[in-house]
């Protein structure tokens, strides 16, 4: 164990450990020198860094609180000395690879318990290191955490068991979110060492992160995460493009100075004349954005559409609104394109102004309004959370009460079996889907743009037909508003309620639309009726006769036979219609 050095102030580890760590002056401190390095970036202090004090720590020797630095080179050392021999398909040593995952949370300032569990979370699954001795030697805590990720490893499962992949990333992520940001930064620097694997493995790789953890990254709102994970997987599955892309990206971008250079200039007079601070940065958006939105199109990418423009708000909140106005009196607005993810922020705690305006060009962009305050979790998420919990709470999904998805839809699939629950899942996580909540929690995936009453008829034909008004998390709200994601919504329904024609303008949904349409359709066909029938009745009576006895004597049902309709009803509606004359239908109504 390591012991202080009075002189120094620091901790050092014992001989014996450093001369087992291998030979030399002291290797693993050099090789660990970036990894402490980042670490006391974001943890100055150097105490060791937990999010689950309460927990006790149960390592052998822990009488003494012990330096983070010494923590990580604890976990650095049984890690190396456990995959010693290992290589990874590049030829490197494999601890390379747990070093840089740790290395990657370091840099997002994550605490010292998952640094050292990142450094040891492949020594269960690849080495005869086993869980017991990894808990007797570093406690619950990191046990837990490598346990998670362990059993999150794709390797296990393979696609046979996919749904059993996704039910275990929602379960690791409730006992403690570390979890998956592990994963994902296990990931991350996979798909930054995939040109090492075989060309067939890379591209399904590539996709199965494009699908299932890179969606995760941007629920859980860790956006550095999620923008180089996509732009690797981009270069993985479509090399071609994605070189096309970031040519042309990068060829639009050596032209932004004459577009956002003006635009950028009347800002900040703008923001100084309505006396707020702010920071202005082009922000070039990540390639696969690009290419989503743009796909062969690339000819003559504007800069403005591979870049936009970031106002970071020295402030308050309500700042950014102030800006809004500055932004909106220097540069023309374009109409209906402010969204406020500050008043309703989005369900992976993303919190900002959009809107765009048009440059003194004529060149419309995206300009994006935030505090300072707001930036670290507009871009790392739930770690910025993770960190500003400093030692008092654990992250678990409970605690989270903001990520109202994720904790909805681990209430949901506690009791769903895999089959059901990868469908959903997969739908939900499909690009350009929403997923709402009933108020008992169960989950409702919806296609994007689906609204309150498609909503209504996911839940059954039933509550669709007789459905009168939403509550929308709480608030009231018409049946046309828009669903999105997180959102928890109640259906108002009226016994008497009906579909009616202006529905159809707000339905998104292929079976809320069909039946709808199969609802009015039977409707028309009743009133065509009733009116055939009123006619036929009024005519008759001019003549002395009385319809109701010619229905009850039969009579009116062989004139429709006659005639080739299946019942009264139909003959009546060809009347309404006018596809049946009333002067034929009477002359056979007369005849003696
Ligand atoms: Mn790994």
């Amino acid at each position: 164990m390591a012991t202080l050095n009075p002189a120094t102030g620091r901790f050092r580890l014992p001989a014996r450990r450093r001369a087992a760590a291998g030979g030399g002056p002291d290797p693993v401190r050099a090789a660990l020198a970036p990894l402490l390095a980042a670490h006391r970036m974001s943890h100055p202090t150097g105490h060791r860094t937990s999010h689950r004090t309460g927990h006790r720590t149960a390592g052998p020797g822990d009488t003494p609180p012990r330096t983070a630095e010494a923590e990580l080179l604890r976990g650095y050392a049984v890690a190396e000395r456990m995959h010693r021999g290992q290589l990874r398909k590049s030829g490197a040593p494999y601890i390379t690879h747990p070093l840089a995952v740790a290395l990657i949370l370091a840099g997002m300032g994550l605490d010292t318990t998952t640094l050292v569990a990142a450094l040891l979370h492949d020594t269960v699954e690849d080495t005869p290191y086993t869980l017991g001795e990894l808990r007797a030697d570093f406690g619950d805590e990191i046990a837990v955490l490598v346990d998670g990720v362990t059993k999150l490893d794709g390797r296990r499962w393979g696609d046979r068991a996919e749904a059993e992949t996704f039910r275990k990333i929602v379960l690791a992520a409730a006992a403690d979110l570390r979890v998956l940001v592990i994963k994902l930064a296990d990931r991350l620097h996979n798909l930054r060492t995939l040109r090492h694997q075989p060309e067939h493995k890379r591209a399904r790789y590539a996709q199965a992160s494009h699908e299932l953890l890179v969606p995760f990254a941007e629920r859980l709102g860790i956006h550095v995460l999620k923008r180089e994970m996509d732009d690797l997987a981009f270069a993985a599955r479509l090399p071609e493009a994605h070189e096309a892309t970031r040519r042309a990206v990068r060829a639009a971008l050596s032209r932004a100075g004459p577009t956002f250079g003006p635009a950028t200039a009347l800002l900040r007079s703008s923001l100084a004349e309505h006396g707020v601070r702010a920071r202005v940065e082009v922000r070039p958006s990540h390639l696969y954005a690009v290419h989503q939105s743009f796909g062969a199109g690339l000819a003559g990418l504007r800069p403005c559409e591979a870049a936009r423009l970031l106002l970071l708000v020295d402030g308050p909140a309500g700042d950014c609104y102030i800006a809004l106005g500055a932004v909106h009196a220097a540069l023309h607005p374009v109409a209906g394109q402010v969204r406020d993810f500050i008043a309703t922020p989005k369900d992976n705690l993303y919190r900002s102004l959009h809107t765009r305006v048009i440059s003194p060009d004529g060149d419309p962009f995206e300009v994006i309004i935030r505090s300072e305050a707001m930036h670290p979790v507009a871009e790392y998420g739930i770690v910025a959370h993770i960190r500003d919990a400093g030692g008092d709470t654990g992250p678990t999904v409970a605690e989270r009460r903001d990520l109202v998805w994720l904790s909805r839809l681990l209430a949901w699939q506690s009791g769903a079996p895999s089959a059901e629950f990868l469908d959903r899942l997969r739908a939900d996580l499909a690009a350009g889907n929403v997923a709402a909540f009933t108020t008992r929690g169960d989950i409702v995936p919806l296609p994007a743009g689906a609204t309150a009453l498609d909503f209504a008829y996911a839940l059954g034909p039933g509550t669709g037909d007789r459905c009168i008004g939403a509550v929308v998390n709480g608030r009231l709200a018409p049946m046309s508003v828009q669903i999105r994601s997180g959102n928890v919504v109640q259906i108002l329904t009226d016994p008497a309620g009906a579909p009616s024609e202006d529905w159809l303008g707000f339905a998104a949904t292929v079976p809320a639309r069909v039946h709808i349409q199969q609802r009015l359709a039977l409707r028309r066909a009743e009133e065509d009726a009733d009116a055939g029938r009123r006619r036929l009745v009024m005519a008759l009576a001019g003549r002395g006769l009385d319809l109701l006895a010619a229905e009850a004597r039969g009579d009116s049902l062989a004139v429709a036979r006659d005639l080739g309709y299946s019942d009264v009803d139909a003959m009546y509606g060809a009347l309404g219609t006018g596809a049946l004359s009333l002067d034929d239908l009477l002359a056979r109504f007369t005849r003696p």
